[in-house]
């Protein structure tokens, strides 16, 4: 999903939270449903060779160029059990679980529609299958070597 719509969703879910008073949960709740895009900086990287602070051009010029695999380690289970953890200890990390949660739904729901493959939740998953590509990669561009006899 593009970046404004997670600001826009994650300043909604934020809502219920300002509610009832938790407003620290509330903060969680929007900066970290907005920001976790911040990660595609390396798949950014690895794509184009450049960095990016442009919050737009982070989620959206990937999708557009149909990365088959990203690494992207917030986008993660492991990252929301992270936080579930966290938020065992600090409140308002609760915030955070419910808009990481959300925002990793919904990426999934709107950019992998067709190729659905829950498994790539796990961010371990997809960095061995990522690992697995860019060792296919430079093994074909490697030049054989040739024997001295
Ligand atoms: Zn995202």
């Amino acid at each position: 999903m593009k970046a404004r719509y997670h600001v826009a969703l994650s300043a909604a879910l934020s809502l219920p939270f300002l509610f009832i008073g938790e407003y620290w949960m509330a903060l969680t709740c929007l900066l970290f449903g907005a920001l976790i895009d911040v990660d595609h900086q390396l798949d950014f990287y690895l794509l184009f060779g450049r960095f990016t602070w442009n919050i737009t051009e982070l989620s959206e010029e990937l999708l557009e160029h149909n990365q088959p695999t990203f690494f992207c380690p917030l986008h993660s289970l492991e990252f929301i059990i992270s936080l579930v953890l966290l938020s065992w200890r600090f409140d308002m990390f609760v915030g955070a679980v419910v808009s990481v949660t959300v925002h990793l739904i919904t990426d999934i729901l709107f950019n992998y529609r067709k190729e659905l493959d829950l498994l790539r939740v796990s961010f371990l998953y997809r960095a061995r299958g990522e690992l697995r590509l860019y060792e296919q990669f430079r093994q074909s561009h490697q030049q054989p070597k040739e024997t001295v006899k």
